[in-house]
């Protein structure tokens, strides 16, 4: 009767963020939240499930998300929930169900949260996977396409990416789209039979994505297919000159790219993507446009907008992949021996912990050296050892781990010893 109870796995494509990892996560989201306050966005959170219609429309009925990737459930009332795979449509909603479309059309929102969509997992590719975004409502100007795309590369640029790429586009607009589209359609026409399944389904319902196949034969056949420019009407023409004008005189950098088009459907005009060659065939860290339209038809006005949305396990792995070495943390660790030490440093941990510095160690469990260990695990800036000969004299040794330095202070004078003190 020794069965042993159950051991669980996350569900997969699911995936823990432990520690140390987590630091890094850390670390973005708070460049995340420095970058964007700059740029006057304020966070937005919305609920994670929302009725599955909302997406069905604002994401796109011929979407690979809506066609097979959401995860979608009857709750116990029987109304059709979804899981958020992205986060526009959200957005969207609570712009317009807080009336905020009507007080005040202009908005910078910014969102981070986890999204869902039933992929095959790999590595950058997951089925709960973690985005951070940006929706900027309310404007129809090009400048504002690239205030976005320099937003996203500042962040990108301080949370220590490097090697991404802007590439930008435009998709025209529902009056220059649909020849294009007319012209793409004949030309795929001729290869039909060599494309992969999913793109002779594409094929009738929106061409373009056909282009952004990943299937490698698909990519071959499109060689020589129509080039978006040749199809632009004078005003989508001039928005994508004047998009390059402003990234221009934001100091932007960026490359051409005619071929990117945007898995959900109410994309128009600008898209962009910031791609990497570093992550294998997940190269999109970061992808956005503009979507004039879609807050029409979720129920609002004809308000324009433009956003962007990226993925944080792209964007960590791209960063672990610089191989920086974490900074010495600015953490002290307290490697105390004995019940007396123990109970000496007690409120002295206390009281700094009460002044916000972060303190850490194993309650004198452990021997001397193991708790040295656990220190330089931990990255510690700072080491206070407090053992019987310490207790002795009242004081306690403080060793700076960069430089090894090693120092005596009194025990009682440890907090003043940490804690700077405003003047
Ligand atoms: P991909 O072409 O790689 O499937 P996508 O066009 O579906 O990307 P978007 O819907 O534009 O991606 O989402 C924006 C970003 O979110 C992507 O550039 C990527 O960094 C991230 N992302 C999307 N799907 C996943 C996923 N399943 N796992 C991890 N990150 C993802
Ligand atoms: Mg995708």
């Amino acid at each position: 009767m020794n069965q042993r109870p159950q051991k669980f796995t996350a569900v997969k494509g699911m995936a823990d963020v432990m520690p140390p990892e987590s630091r890094l996560w850390q670390k973005v989201e708070a460049a995340a939240r420095g970058v964007f306050g700059c740029y006057g966005y304020s966070e937005i959170r919305t609920p994670i499930a929302e009725p599955t219609e909302l997406f069905r429309r604002g994401v796109g009925e011929n979407t690979a998300i809506v066609e097979k990737e959401m995860y979608t459930f009857e709750d116990r009332g029987g109304e059709s929930l979804t899981l958020r795979p992205e986060g526009t449509a959200s957005v969207v909603r609570a712009y317009i169900e807080s009336g905020a479309f009507l007080s005040e059309p202009l908005a910078r929102y910014y969102y981070m949260g986890p999204m869902f969509r039933r992929e095959r997992p790999q590595k950058g590719r997951q089925r709960q996977f973690f985005q951070i975004g940006c929706e900027l409502l309310g404007v129809d100007s090009p400048i504002a396409d690239a205030e976005v795309m320099a937003m996203i590369s500042q962040f990108l640029s301080e949370s220590g990416a490097a090697d991404v790429t802007l590439e930008i586009n435009s998709l025209g607009c529902p009056d220059c789209r649909p020849s294009f589209n007319a012209a793409l359609l004949a030309f795929l026409k001729k290869s039909e039979s060599k494309l992969c399944a999913d793109c002779v389904r594409r094929l009738e319902r929106n061409p373009m994505r056909v282009l952004d196949c990943k299937n490698e034969a698909c990519a071959e056949l499109t060689k020589g297919a129509p080039s978006l420019p040749d199809y632009w009407c004078e005003t989508c023409r001039a928005h994508y000159d004047e998009v390059k004008r402003a990234l221009a005189a934001m100091g932007v950098a960026y490359v051409e790219n005619y071929r990117i088009v945007r898995g959900l459907d109410y994309y128009m005009r600008t898209a962009f993507e910031f791609t990497t060659t570093k992550l294998g065939s997940q190269n999109a860290v970061a992808a956005g446009g503009r979507y004039d339209g879609l807050v029409k038809s979720l129920g609002g006005t004809d308000v324009p907008g433009v956003g962007c949305a990226l993925g944080v396990e792209r964007l960590v792995l791209l960063i672990e992949q610089n191989k920086e070495p974490l900074p010495a943390e600015d953490l002290i660790f307290f490697v105390v021996m004995g019940d007396r030490a123990r109970f000496e440093v007690l409120p002295v941990i206390q009281t700094l912990r009460r002044d916000g510095v972060r303190v850490e160690w194993d309650f004198a469990i452990h021997s001397l050296k193991s708790q040295m260990r656990r220190a330089s695990k931990l990255n510690a800036e700072t080491v206070v050892i407090v053992g019987d000969d310490e207790i002795a004299k009242g004081v306690a040794s403080v060793k700076d781990m960069r430089s090894g330095e090693q120092h005596e202070v009194r025990i009682k004078d440890l907090p003043q010893h940490f804690v700077q003190v405003d003047i």
